[in-house]
């Protein structure tokens, strides 16, 4: 993986997005301040130099680009279990957060893109992680919601912090391509955030399900035990809360 670290960008996703064409292996960007850090649907991920870990990780896979459905769980995985060796203990919201104590931790955005010349059968993925080292008032503010911290990993070197998620991730990232979403269930599902708890599915504000949340299922979708019955909820841009 070449590493690369800027002082500065807007989004780490949307560089290497634009740079997919002249790229010829994994690339990691990591930026030390975000200034327009991207979440799903046009939402925004702040973040505030030395609070903050944001970086990038862009990723060519021998796989159509629909195959990359389920990556934002393996992703998931891959973070909590890395967090898992500071004895950090990270649960899973799905379908793309990292929660410490109930409240956010970290973000995933993946962004992906056909591979131009092999448009059926590889695929890169720009898979974007913000993670808050410590969250202060003023970034407290512009997040709106509950967010937390892991101020002390602020005393790690930061080169062995991003070198071991950088190691879970590259190593989740091979086997995804090799076993599919099929690797990730079992260990996402002892990573629910929510099991066995009262949640809700919101689409735009609005109360799609709700019930008892139950993980997920073989194909990454999201299971809710509610009064009519088990219902299987896709990613699409839905929200999920506790209730
Ligand atoms: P939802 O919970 O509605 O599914 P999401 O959690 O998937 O949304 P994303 O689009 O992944 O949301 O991330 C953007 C959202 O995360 C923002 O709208 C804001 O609420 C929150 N957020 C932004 N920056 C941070 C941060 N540094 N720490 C924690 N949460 C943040």
């Amino acid at each position: 993986v070449t590493v690369r670290v800027v002082e500065e960008t807007g989004s780490t996703n949307a560089d290497l997005l634009a740079a997919l064409p002249t790229l010829h292996g994994p690339v990691l960007l990591q930026a030390k301040r975000q200034t327009a850090g991207r979440g799903r649907a046009g939402r925004s991920w702040h973040s505030a130099e030395g609070k903050s870990l944001t970086f990038s990780l862009a990723w060519k896979f021998d796989l159509p680009v629909h195959a990359l459905v389920g990556l934002p769980l393996a992703v998931g995985v891959a973070l909590a279990e890395a967090l898992a060796m500071f004895s950090i203990d990270a649960r899973l919201k799905w379908p793309n957060d990292v929660l410490v104590q109930g409240r956010k931790l970290a973000g995933i955005l993946i962004e992906s893109a056909g591979a131009g010349s092999v448009p059926h059968d590889a695929s890169w993925a720009v898979i974007g992680i913000g993670l808050n080292i410590a969250v202060d008032d003023s970034m407290a503010a512009a997040i709106g919601r509950a967010a937390t911290g892991v101020p002390w990993l602020a005393d790690l070197d930061p080169n062995m912090l991003m070198a071991t998620l950088l190691s879970s991730l590259a190593e989740a990232l091979v086997q995804f391509e090799h076993e599919g979403l099929a690797a990730f269930i079992g260990r996402w599902n002892a990573l629910h955030a929510y099991a066995g708890q009262a949640v809700v599915i919101l689409d735009n504000g609005r109360v799609l399900h709700e019930g008892i949340g139950r993980g997920i299922d073989a194909g990454g979708r999201f299971l809710i035990e509610s009064a009519s019955g088990q219902v299987a909820v896709m990613a699409g841009d839905v929200s999920l809360r506790p209730k």
